[in-house]
């Protein structure tokens, strides 16, 4: 009954604040309504101040659509709504931490909600989301830049899209999109405008005329080492051929292959460019520095080479194959500090109908006395080469003791080797001088091949007893040197005698495995040739019972000493530096 009551109560209440409030004075009033008193027995409705079964869920999202990555916090979203909960998950398209869940893989879940006795289960599917990124890595200065006819694919980065998802739009007709290309029609700029769903994207283009450009910070080089060029252009647009290079002056460097080649000291211009439109080009200067001293260290001997038995190769009295033995002493540079010492002793040419022809099979032929034993002209053919390519490196296999440079080269005119093998070469080099018998462009019978005859200059060394050879090959290497710069031959291009045909020579470089030994001298003597020719070298032995004033070694140690020389190098410029260089030398083992 007390219940009943204050019901009542409070419907009496409720009409006094909202029925029997003032109510504006009507013309004609009616009469109040009257207040109706629910009978006891009629379905009286729920008191207000029992717990009234409503669920605490009512009107919250029961389904959410979210990208991989995406979160919901259910915390910020209920936190006015409720005053505890729980989330859990119903697979692992969700992680849950707390009350904030994060979709991580594709596919669909739920989200379990419990608050007391009531549950709300969210369902959610997870994509992945359609995105687009301009990459930043192709744009320079905020441009994307493309050359005039260039063809190039969009600098966009896709993401669980197709580009046919993208809306695109160009700014003007300086440029074309097709798909993913884009194309450079007229030199200038333009923007293309990218839309995916409510999210745009513009990039700016510049359409640029054709130009190969270098991307090398500086060509400051070392005459000792080389520079590869790197260059921009469009290999799509323009064949790797069509680049070429103009020097302003042509004797400091030369390229092939895109790469630098120092000849000698200096600064030389270098332009660039594609065919022969200069307005393609880009000027570069490149600065070849030499560093005498270190050019002469490179070349020191740390250990010299000493050999109790070295083999000389030739023929014994009854002209069987035969060698003697001898000591050898090597020296302390690879390079030789001494002149060469060329004598001209130009035989004198004999008419003949091919003088001043070049060569061809058919003249050679006729000019080979050991085809031809009526043949003109020999031992001078008079015939040129079809051009000074090799350098083709003989010994004599004479060990005799008198054949040196001058008997060798008369060899050549006397009447045995006229009747009988009938052989021919231009220099002859002996331990102390070299002597030039044929002129470098003529025909000369050696290396028994075409190529040889009729391209290569033909060096014999001597191989006497009792000579030097270390000197023999240092002034080989001297001459070498002298004939590669004159002609632009490469090292490459120094031929043994065997690279030919086969012959076992130069026999004695070969028999003691000193070939390699030999060669490292022209190298040697080539660089200083090519990078100091300006300069003048003094060398000074300062152990000279050891040592002789061009490096060689003239005496044997009981025991492993070490030797020192200074070299000092000038130029006319002022250049004036000194160098002490030191070399071990053991005893003959
Ligand atoms: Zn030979």
């Amino acid at each position: 009954m007390v219940k009943k009551l204050s019901f009542l109560l409070i419907i009496l209440f409720m009409i006094t604040l909202f029925g029997c409030g003032e109510k504006p004075v009507e013309a004609d009033p009616k009469p109040a309504e009257p207040v109706i008193i629910p009978k006891e027995d009629e379905e009286a409705p729920e008191p207000i101040d029992d717990p009234v079964e409503v669920d605490p869920f009512l009107g919250f999202e029961t389904e959410y659509s979210l990208f991989v990555g995406e979160k919901i916090d259910f915390e910020e979203l209920y936190k006015d709504k409720l005053d505890s909960f729980e989330v859990s998950v119903s697979n692992n398209v969700l992680v849950v931490r707390g009350k904030i869940v994060e979709a991580v893989r594709e596919g669909s879940s739920k989200v379990v909600i419990l608050s007391g006795d009531n549950t709300l289960i969210i369902d959610v599917t997870v994509s992945l989301k359609k995105e687009f990124k301009i990459m930043d890595e192709y744009v320079s200065d905020g441009e994307f830049e493309l050359f005039l006819n260039e063809e190039v694919a969009l600098p966009i980065a896709l993401y669980n899209c197709t580009i046919d998802d993208l809306e695109i739009t160009v700014g003007n007709d300086n440029i074309e999109v097709n798909g993913w290309k884009i194309k450079g029609l007229k030199i200038g700029e333009s923007t293309v405008k990218i839309k995916l769903g409510d999210v745009t994207g513009l990039l700016l283009v510049y359409v640029k005329p054709l130009k190969v450009t270098v991307l090398n910070d500086n060509f400051n080089i070392d005459c000792l080492d080389t520079l590869k060029i790197h260059l921009q252009y469009p290999k799509n647009l323009v064949d790797e051929s069509d680049i070429n290079y103009y020097l302003y002056k042509s004797d400091i460097i030369e390229i092939k292959d895109n790469t630098i080649y120092p000849l000698r000291e200096g600064k030389v211009k270098v332009r660039v460019q594609i065919g022969d439109d200069k307005d393609t080009g880009t000027v570069f200067e490149v600065n070849v520095t030499v560093d005498p001293i270190a050019i002469i260290t490179s070349l020191n001997q740390e250990n010299a080479l000493m050999l109790r038995e070295i083999r000389l190769y030739g023929e014994d009295s009854n002209g069987q194959p035969a060698y003697v033995t001898q000591e050898f002493m090597g020296s302390v540079s690879y390079y030789f500090f001494s002149q060469l010492n060329l004598i001209e002793q130009i035989i004198d040419i004999y008419d003949n109908p091919y003088v001043g022809m070049t060569a061809t099979p058919e003249i050679i032929n006729q000019i080979d006395k050991k085809k031809n034993k009526e043949c003109p002209g020999y031992p001078r053919s008079g015939v040129l080469l079809t051009g000074i390519n090799y350098i083709t490196y003989h010994d004599t296999g004479n060990f005799n003791p008198g054949a040196k440079s001058q008997s060798n080269a008369n060899w050549m005119t006397n009447s045995y080797s006229i009747a009988a093998t009938a052989r021919s070469w231009h220099y002859t080099v002996d331990e102390d001088q070299v002597i030039h018998s044929i002129p470098d462009n003529e025909v000369t019978f050696q290396g028994d091949h075409y190529t040889a005859y009729t391209e290569s200059i033909g060096i014999e060394t001597c191989v006497n007893q009792g000579a030097n050879l270390d000197k023999v090959w240092h002034r080989m290497g001297k001459l070498c040197a002298r004939l590669m710069v004159k002609y632009g031959i490469d090292v490459n291009h120094i031929k043994q005698h065997y690279d030919w045909m086969g012959k076992n020579c130069p026999q004695t470089l070969r028999m003691n495995n000193l070939y390699d030994y030999a060669i490292r001298m022209v190298k040697a003597e080539l660089v200083v040739k090519k990078y100091l020719g300006d300069y003048t070298i003094k060398f000074e032995s300062l152990n000279p019972e050891y040592v002789d004033d061009t490096g060689q070694i003239i005496k044997a140690p009981l025991e492993e000493i070490v030797v020192s020389y200074k070299v000092t190098i000038t130029n006319n410029s002022g250049y004036n530096e000194s160098v002490v260089l030191q070399t071990k030398i053991k005893p003959f083992n």
